[in-house]
């Protein structure tokens, strides 16, 4: 890969419709940055990795996008049709929360669980499953943890006639069946993670025969697979660039539908980081007038303390799995064998973050918060009871991290705030039951 920025990609204008209700490109951030974003290495050669050697793994396309550093990316046109079931996603007034807090700021939600899986994350699964159609691929593997982006995937492989096979991290697999029966729904197959039907499953398993599993163990299972069998391939749902640039029609659109409100842009972005995708996603169209105009947005990232790759993790190259079958990737990471705690929020249990977000974090364009589960909760329930979202338990760590600021350093301030809602949490009812101030008495 380049290891330099290209300066002719930089000097494009900036084509119509970026930054509308209806984007028409995802932004690559790493056109903007100071300095590019560092490349994955070969685990062999340590060497950095180039397309062909990608493409071994993923789609032609999403490998050329992955070290591309192009600006603007087009979105293809059957990939923004499908979009359109349920884009552009609401950026919602919270002006009962306001009125809860008695703040002075304007609290904008930008909501994510309209889509057909109650997520963010489709945003990458249709442009994935499209991609792999037109090379040919007939199935795809990958690894979820709640169950969002393996029922993420399923609907992307139902739109495009793809068989989806899934590993599931057991502890998500035994506590919230409800996900895998809407991955079957849409014709997939789902496994809880370690299974007995990969060798590094068998393996594991021996081992640590009692173990939760992992987001890096099923990663090892989904690829093992993927590289074993014809006409295969296996999906990410977060961590790699091509994911987060594929997420950045979130950020566009919240940028609109700001306009629209007669907000100028966001003073503070809050967003919750797993691998980093939705975040980043939000985000970084926000940076991009940041880097480019001078604007002034900050963004905070709001991680799980059972999980806090940014906040106590190392910025090194790490795996992006168990076992270190993935490229090397620079990233704030906890180690490729950390096994977080079972928390309620599933996808945020991952051991590292996405390169992407993890050099805007360590160029000082992010900042990062470590969040309790039981505060976490206790802002969702606020929200639900002000404004009756419901949010994922992944979104309450945002929720959690706005509230926080709006308690301290962002009291007596007017500010424009946006707090990235990645999900619906009706799925996940059952853990909010534990959480709610009735039951703790
Ligand atoms: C998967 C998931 C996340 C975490 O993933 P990121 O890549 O960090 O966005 C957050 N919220 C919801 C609702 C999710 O399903």
């Amino acid at each position: 890969m380049e290891n330099t920025v290209d300066k002719e990609a930089n000097q494009s204008p900036i084509p119509v419709g970026v930054d509308t209700t209806e984007p028409t490109h995802w932004y690559n951030i790493g056109a903007d940055l100071p300095e590019p974003i560092p490349p994955h290495l070969n685990p062999g050669t340590k060497e950095p990795i180039t397309e062909a050697e990608l493409s071994g793994l993923f789609a032609t396309e999403l490998a050329r996008q992955e070290l591309s550093t192009e600006r603007f990316i087009e979105i293809p046109a059957e990939v923004r049709d499908v979009y359109s079931i349920w884009r552009a996603t609401p950026l919602m007034r919270a002006r009962r929360l306001e009125q809860h807090l008695g703040t002075n700021s304007r609290i904008y939600l930008k909501y994510e669980g309209v889509s057909p899986v109650g997520s963010h994350k489709p945003n990458s699964a249709v442009p994935q499953a499209y991609y792999n159609k037109l090379d040919g691929i007939k199935k795809l593997t990958t690894e979820t943890g709640a169950g969002q982006w393996g029922a993420s995937l399923a609907l992307g492989g139902a739109m495009f006639g793809l068989d989806v096979e899934i590993w599931q991290v057991r502890a998500s697999y035994e506590s919230k069946p409800y996900r895998r029966y809407q991955m079957e729904l849409y014709g997939g197959t789902c496994h809880s993670s370690p299974s007995e039907l990969t060798e590094i499953g068998r393996q594991i398993l021996a081992e640590h025969p009692d173990t939760t599993g992992s987001l890096g163990m099923a990663v090892s299972e989904a690829v093992e697979v993927a590289m074993t069998q014809p006409d295969t391939r296996y999906a990410l749902g977060s961590v790699l660039n091509h994911v987060v640039l594929h997420q950045t029609v979130i950020g566009q659109e919240a940028i609109a539908q700001l306009h629209e409100a007669g907000e100028e842009t966001a003073d503070v972005v809050f967003g919750c980081a797993g691998g980093g995708s939705n975040l980043a996603g939000l985000s970084f169209p926000f940076l991009r007038h940041v880097l480019t105009e001078g604007a002034q947005t900050r963004v905070i990232a709001a991680e799980p303390a059972a999980c806090p790759s940014l906040t106590r993790g190392e910025y090194r190259y790490d795996f992006g799995d168990f076992t270190g079958m993935t490229p090397l990737l620079k990233m704030y990471t906890l180690g490729q064998e950390f096994v977080p705690d079972p928390i309620h929020a599933g996808g945020l249990r991952y051991h590292g973050m996405a390169p992407a977000l993890s050099h805007t974090v360590n160029l000082g364009l992010v900042e990062a918060v470590a969040i309790e589960q039981d505060h976490a909760f206790a802002a969702g329930i606020t929200l639900a009871r002000t404004e009756g979202l419901v949010p994922a338990p992944e979104s309450n760590h945002a929720i959690a991290a706005a509230l926080d600021y709006l308690a301290g350093p962002g009291r007596d301030r007017s500010e424009t705030i946006v707090i990235g809602v990645s999900g619906t949490g009706v799925l996940d009812l059952p853990s909010y039951q534990r959480f709610l101030p009735e039951a703790q008495a």
